[in-house]
């Protein structure tokens, strides 16, 4: 089925983690027990975590240990937690969410639609997360948290990418880019994630937002998606909301 509206394609944003998939603190735990491997430091204190982007989580990791957040820390530290992650993943329970491997099945197979990630992760660990869980074959593209401090720092990336991708895979002239078109990329684009962080940059992306309650936040928390559910096992659903023609505007 095509699922674009105007010979654009449509475009899903997937977050990993708490959208995805739960790690079961695979993440958290191979970050402190990167910081305790590079820096000798044996109780590093905890840094908020949820919705942020991993540069903005070794930044404030290294600062509030009392050490700089220069270059040389920073790829330090980076290369002991991509040495830890694998096997934090496989030591700690984590599952993937449910609804999501039939979701992403059904989205592989509908032609003119594009899954990618817009996480907060790292490209690598990312990358590490989603072999992992067998996720890895679903996504055409990635938008990472390499690329900025604060999450609403991706959108200006964001907005490049699905530019590029309107320019390979659409069937209509191009007369401007798909992200300054804000009804366009409305229509087209929807950001899917767990957090307060993932619906403001649906915001600031004029894009849709579906928010799943599988992460650290409630419904409460979530309010500004253009669609809030408990989580992705109602497929038909979900598949319905992400396809659609626009029926429901941004709050
Ligand atoms: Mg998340």
């Amino acid at each position: 089925m095509a699922a674009g509206s105007l010979d654009y394609p449509k475009i899903l944003l997937f977050d990993i983690d708490g959208t995805l998939i739960e790690s079961g603190g695979a993440g958290g735990g191979a970050l402190h027990q990167a910081l305790q491997r590079a820096f000798g430091i044996q109780s590093p204190r905890p840094v908020a975590l949820h919705g942020r982007t991993d540069r903005g989580i070794l930044h404030d990791l290294l600062l509030s240990h009392g050490l700089a957040a220069d270059k040389k820390n920073l790829e330090r530290l980076k290369a002991h937690y991509f040495e830890l992650l694998p096997h934090c993943l496989r030591e700690r329970p984590g599952r993937v969410l449910p609804g999501v491997v039939e979701l992403l099945a059904r989205l592989a197979a509908c032609r003119d639609v594009i899954c990618g990630v817009l996480t907060g992760n790292m490209a690598r660990s990312a990358q590490m997360k989603l072999d992992h869980f067998g996720l890895s074959h679903f996504f055409h593209f990635g938008i990472y948290g390499d690329l900025a401090i604060e999450r609403n720092e991706l959108a200006a990336p964001t907005r490049q990418c699905i530019d590029r991708l309107v320019i390979e895979r659409s069937s209509a002239p191009r007369q401007r880019p798909v992200s300054d078109a804000g009804s366009l990329c409305h229509a087209n684009v929807v950001v899917i994630g767990d957090t307060p962080m993932d619906v403001a940059l649906a915001r600031a992306l004029n894009a849709r937002c579906l928010a799943v309650c599988t992460g650290a936040f409630d419904r409460t928390q979530l309010q500004g998606a253009t669609r809030i559910v408990p989580d992705l096992h109602d497929v038909d659903e979900i598949e319905s909301f992400l396809l659609s023609p626009v029926q429901e505007k941004c709050r």
